[in-house]
């Protein structure tokens, strides 16, 4: 049985109670709580959410939110590099303490009793559903990316204090960085809350999964081997890619394209993120300050998103959503050595400093990347998927971003 509350409910109820002491339970498990869970997308293509009772899968210790997969550590001091899209370079991490969770019990459930206590066990509950329903959704067993985390299991961060170690210019704070992953020591970052979401950031399944698509593009396209040096890590072009791919993973777990209007509803930001309404083609990425799409490399993530979805739904009758993701993330483990020796001439050398690209000509010298990169990936992927993945790569990303010595031998 599940007990559900709408999330307007949640707040007009004011459900958490002034808590006085702290007293601690010594749940047994299996440990079930109320927390925030996606509940479905509908037939409108809207996301739907709602507080529910939800028993854990993966959880061992309740009260330090410890389990096979995960553990939460709240505050600390989280020292960053650098910040691309929701991707972080962290090179410190100091203190950090216990969830501290408030929370009573009314038959055997959990009930929080603060917004840091609903958010982080919302926070475990949204990783603990990712590996319990990892393999059916994208063929990858469990513990082949528990292999690659240092110590088995991710940490993840509650509300870090930041500090800028890097260069300021490369760092924006704010409302862009609500939440993110650290691909070096693959840490997942919930930091303050933003005054603008709706549905919090940590019990926002379509984030988790967006940011847990990070870790899977790490996984696959970098070989496990991320490193802020690697050429293709800093290239503006696969930064999208990058975005797009964890937008398309978030796609695999919840059906929806529209990943974050539940937590950040402006309308400008979330609209443009929606990549199965977006109709901006790489052709609208030119220009100084394009109007179709201002989220800079995440608009050419949304054309990859968009391309990768518009061929599972032509193939649909005959490929499963399972065989897409597996076939994508397959694919995208054979593109980095196929780029590196691709001829200069269909994708250009790194850039050096100097001298300083003109607008037209990085938009020139990223299409070009972006040619490469859908080169490598139409060659690597399973015959059955190149025609429609040739169709959907040249509508989205037309001549510029899809060159034509690109598509010679792929896509002719
Ligand atoms: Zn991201």
């Amino acid at each position: 049985m599940t007990k559900s509350i709408p999330l307007r409910l949640l707040v007009a109820a004011n459900l958490f109670t002034t808590a006085c002491g702290t007293k601690t339970f010594s749940m047994t498990g299996p440990f079930k709580a109320l927390v925030v869970a996606f509940s479905r997308t509908n037939t409108a293509g809207s996301t739907e959410f709602a507080v529910t009772e939800k028993q854990f899968r993966t959880l061992t210790n309740f009260n330090e939110l410890d389990g096979t997969y995960l553990t939460i550590k709240r505050g600390g001091t989280l020292g960053i590099r650098q910040i691309n899209g929701s991707i972080v370079q962290a090179d410190s991490f100091s203190g950090g303490s216990s969830p501290g969770l408030r929370y009573n019990v009314k038959s055997g459930v959990a009930i929080p009793m603060d917004y840091s206590t609903l958010a982080m066990l919302s926070a475990y509950y949204q990783i603990d559903e990712i590996y319990s329903t990892l393999e059916e959704k994208t063929g990858i067993a469990p513990a082949t990316l528990q292999a690659l985390i240092p110590g088995g299991k991710h940490i993840m961060l509650f509300e870090p204090q930041v500090k800028i170690t890097g260069n300021g210019t490369d760092v924006t704070l704010g409302m862009k960085l609500n939440a993110a992953f650290s691909p070096i020591d693959k840490k997942f970052l919930l930091f303050q809350r933003s005054p603008v979401e709706a549905v919090p950031l940590a019990g926002n399944f379509q984030v988790l999964t967006h940011e847990f698509g990070h870790f899977i593009f790490d996984y696959s396209f970098f070989a496990s081997k991320y490193d802020a040096k690697n050429r293709w890590a800093d290239e503006w072009t696969l930064k999208g890619f990058n975005e797009g791919f964890a937008d398309f993973v978030s796609w695999t777990f919840t059906d929806s394209t529209d990943i974050l209007r539940a937590s950040i509803n402006i309308k400008k930001i979330a609209d443009e993120r929606d990549f199965g309404k977006t109709t901006f083609t790489f052709e609208d990425l030119s220009g100084d300050d394009p109007t179709a799409c201002g989220g800079q490399f995440y608009c050419v993530g949304s054309l990859f998103a968009r391309s990768l979805v518009q061929t599972w739904t032509a193939m649909q009758s005959s490929v499963t959503k399972k065989e897409m993701a597996a076939a994508v993330i397959d694919t995208l483990k054979l593109c980095q050595d196929d780029m590196t020796a691709m001829d200069v001439a269909i994708l250009p050398i790194e850039k050096p400093a100097t001298p300083v690209l003109t607008t037209a000509q990085s938009y020139e010298r990223n299409g070009k990347i972006a040619g490469g990169f859908l080169r490598a990936f139409v060659l690597r992927a399973p015959t059955k998927l190149k025609g429609e993945l040739c169709t959907a790569f040249k509508n989205n990303f037309g001549i510029h971003g899809f060159p034509q010595l690109a598509r010679t031998g792929s896509c002719d």
